[in-house]
């Protein structure tokens, strides 16, 4: 039998990166805003808006900070709450804290998507902004959550960490709310190994996060577009220097043109490996919403007729063949798990969440893998079910 797909492992980061790197090492050339305006990381910030069609971009060093300065940018006074998703990543309700605020954790169904009659129900006079985290590229009910909020004058921040290339009714993820916040993170579609970047069509929003993120002085002269915005509020925020550096920036800009190829790959292998899961009785492959084009760079899956047992003796059988799955709600400390995120407080109580995380697998299963490794990790996860299944047949 062949080997086990490396399924962590990045892709190169594509030649064109290097001459532009060895510049800069020659130059020591780092700091965004040490030249002129055309730094990497303000070139990075022209053409991510321009293949999003969004007129700004602040590029940052993460999603994480992109969200953070998102809260600020918003004005939030001190506890106010803010909904999120109870399937996301820690990273998210931390975002939250950070930012002074309360995160209110609403129900994800077994799709993985926002449970909007829990949605509608939390959405009362006490929130004061909302963040749809598209969780593994999953997107809720963008309609429906638009109207709700827009109806209460509720601002809706995206986390499209996960999403690039996704899009809702021809509309790219990240454009519906007014700020959309993604990630360079090693294991996202652009991969700067850290690094984010928020978009919005809003001037006074992007000229406080600017400033926020840490352009002091009049260095915001020195990103793509310049308004009158800054020198309203020139000296009047603090700054958090979140910024991203010419380094990442260069690393980040050689993948903007590898964006549709990896799309295109990464939906085809996902629903390849979809398509055959679901012709078994073992598992079952949530269909995304009617108006979702998926990006995807991993799979979701969950287990049908499973005891606790079973789903620990299934990710035992995985792991013991080199192609461990994670179930969310099962692998100690996940921090996909909102019970683990002690640092919120009290544990909400979200029974549907928390029934969904016990039997949601997760294998990832990046763009660059071709028909023989998608079989492979296939035939891998039928014949550990069916070893699970049989197994309980003969006891
Ligand atoms: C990766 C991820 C984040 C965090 O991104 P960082 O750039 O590592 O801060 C937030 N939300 C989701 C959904 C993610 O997948």
């Amino acid at each position: 039998m062949s080997k086990a797909p490396n399924v962590y492992d990045a892709e190169p980061i594509p030649e064109q990166a290097l001459e532009e790197i060895s510049r800069m090492l020659q130059t020591g050339d780092l700091f965004r805003y040490t030249s002129s305006a055309a730094s990497p990381v303000a070139l990075l910030e022209a053409e991510f808006a321009q293949m999003m069609g969004a007129k700004f971009a602040l590029a940052v060093s993460s999603c994480s900070a992109a969200l953070f300065l998102s809260l600020k940018a918003l004005q939030l006074p001190r506890d106010a709450k803010v909904i999120i998703p109870a399937f996301t990543f820690a990273a998210v309700p931390s975002a939250i804290v950070h930012a002074e605020c309360k995160p209110v954790l609403v129900e994800v169904a077994d799709n993985y998507r926002v449970n909007m009659a829990d949605f509608e129900a939390k959405l009362d006079d006490s929130i004061k902004a909302v963040i749809i985290s598209h969780m593994r590229g999953h997107t809720s009910d963008m309609d429906a959550i638009m109207a709700l909020c827009d109806a209460r004058n509720i601002p809706v921040i995206e986390d499209a960490a996960h999403s690039l290339g996704t899009t809702w009714d021809n509309k790219n993820i990240g454009t519906m709310g007014i700020i959309g916040c993604f990630s360079f993170q090693s294991y996202k579609l652009i991969n700067s190994g850290e690094g984010g970047i928020l978009i919005t069509d809003d001037a006074d929003l992007i000229a406080q996060m600017i400033i926020m993120s840490g352009a002091y002085e009049h260095n915001w002269k020195k990103h793509p577009v310049v308004h009158d915005r800054f020198e309203f509020w020139q000296n009047k925020l603090p700054l958090y220097n979140l910024r991203l550096q010419n380094l990442s920036a260069a690393v980040a800009r050689a993948q903007i043109s590898k964006v549709p190829e990896r799309v295109i790959n990464g939906l085809r292998n996902h629903d390849y490996v979809a398509d055959l899961l679901n012709k078994t009785p073992y598992f079952s492959v949530p269909d995304a919403l009617g108006p979702e084009s998926r990006a995807p760079d991993s799979i979701q899956f969950n287990l049908v007729d499973f005891s606790d047992e079973q789903t620990l003796a299934f990710a035992d059988e995985t792991k013991r063949i080199d192609m461990a799955v994670q179930v969310f709600g099962l692998s100690k400390d996940n921090a996909r798990a909102f019970w683990n995120w002690q640092f919120i407080g009290e544990t909400p109580h979200l029974p549907q969440t928390r029934a969904m995380l016990m039997r949601a697998c997760d294998v990832r299963l990046p763009a660059r893998l071709k028909t023989p490794d998608l079989d492979y990790i296939t035939n891998a996860l039928i014949k550990s079910a069916e070893l699970v299944k049989q197994a309980k047949a003969v006891a």
